[in-house]
């Protein structure tokens, strides 16, 4: 008879290689895939094997893949025989990390007319996250447009209220981040900042692509079916690329002031470091990544990315998808 196919789609956000799994039933069956991987599965009649086929493979037989109940049980027991052993750093990443990183159930999202989809770029600190954010806006400002944030710090001489920022009492902004109307916020020497979901609620409403390059916590806040961020982690190249990069820019003044300055050896292994401690934490949410060596080409490929946005219906959550 006919053969019944599910319809479900999953974001796979591990890696998985049947030749090293010592529980499968059969390893010629099962099928490997990499995180980020959207993956059809056409059987979950198994408790805990389900039969998939990687998404772009649609002709392919379908292999066997651990199914989600099967793949936490195993993450809860790697957890305890390691926390159990050694207490090192690891154990507060995984706290972080907050979700059992098995599959996500997604489901294409389709382009909507004069609607843009926020455009969150997010990377470790000096690695041009902010630069790009300038270039994009710089290239076409009617178009795409950044939040203007709020202070709790006095205005300074030259600053225009509601400018460079909205300018608001502690109290009003203590409250406002409580009651959740802020999307990221963050404090320095005392003062607070943040960009409050209204400012890029009304971007949007205005037909313009909101872009913003919080710190990568914001993630958290920022992932609603409400605002449908399309997230770019905007990474260092390896350590070599990185500093010729970043030399040579000083040199030729391409990076603008602020990243213009000479970085230490020591600001180069943390801008890698921290890449890496992102991708660990949310690299299962990222929609692209841009590794950022030359500037430009890493302008180009954002630009390419925002271009798909808005012509191509792309995966998200199935929560999403109305
Ligand atoms: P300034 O007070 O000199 O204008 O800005 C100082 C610092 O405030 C900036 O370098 C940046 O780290 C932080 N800041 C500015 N705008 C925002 C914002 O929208 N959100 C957060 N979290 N920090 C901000």
């Amino acid at each position: 008879g006919a053969q019944r196919e599910s319809k479900v789609r999953v974001k796979a956000h591990f890696d998985y290689n049947p030749d090293v799994d010592p529980y499968i039933p059969c390893k010629e069956a099962g099928l490997a895939f990499q995180r980020g991987d959207v993956l059809h599965i056409v059987a979950q009649d198994d408790a805990y094997w389900w039969q998939a086929r990687r998404e772009q493979e649609r002709s392919a037989r379908a292999g066997l893949i651990p199914s989600r109940a099967l793949q936490e049980r195993r993450i809860m027991h790697e957890r305890t025989q390691r926390d159990g052993n050694d207490l090192d750093s690891k154990q507060n990443d995984d706290f972080d990390r907050e979700q059992i990183a098995t599959y996500e159930e997604v489901a294409k999202l389709y382009p909507r007319p004069g609607i843009f989809r926020p455009v969150v770029l997010i990377g470790a600190p000096g690695v041009g996250r902010n630069e790009l954010r300038r270039r994009l806006i710089a290239r076409d400002p009617e178009k795409f447009r950044s939040p203007v944030p709020y202070t709790t710090r006095p205005m300074r001489t030259g600053e225009v209220a509601g400018r460079e920022y909205i300018f608001v009492a502690r109290e009003k902004m203590d409250a406002d981040i409580e009651a959740g109307k802020f999307v990221e916020h963050g404090e320095y020497k005392g003062h607070l900042y943040g960009t409050s979901a209204e400012s890029v609620k009304s971007i949007v409403n205005a037909g313009c692509v909101c872009v913003l390059s919080p710190h990568y916590q914001a993630i958290k806040t920022l992932r609603t079916a409400q605002l449908k961020p399309f997230l770019i982690h905007i990474k260092p190249p390896e350590l070599d690329e990185l500093k010729s990069t970043r030399t040579e820019a000083r040199a030729k003044s391409t990076f603008d002031e602020a990243n213009a300055r000479s970085f230490t050896e020591e600001e180069f292994d943390d801008m890698i470091k921290s890449a890496e401690r992102i991708d660990f934490l949310y690299g299962h949410f990222f929609d692209v990544e841009i590794v950022n060596g030359e500037l430009i080409t890493a302008f180009e490929q954002l630009v390419q990315n925002v271009q798909r946005l808005e012509n191509e219906p792309l995966w998200a959550p199935s929560m999403w998808v109305q």
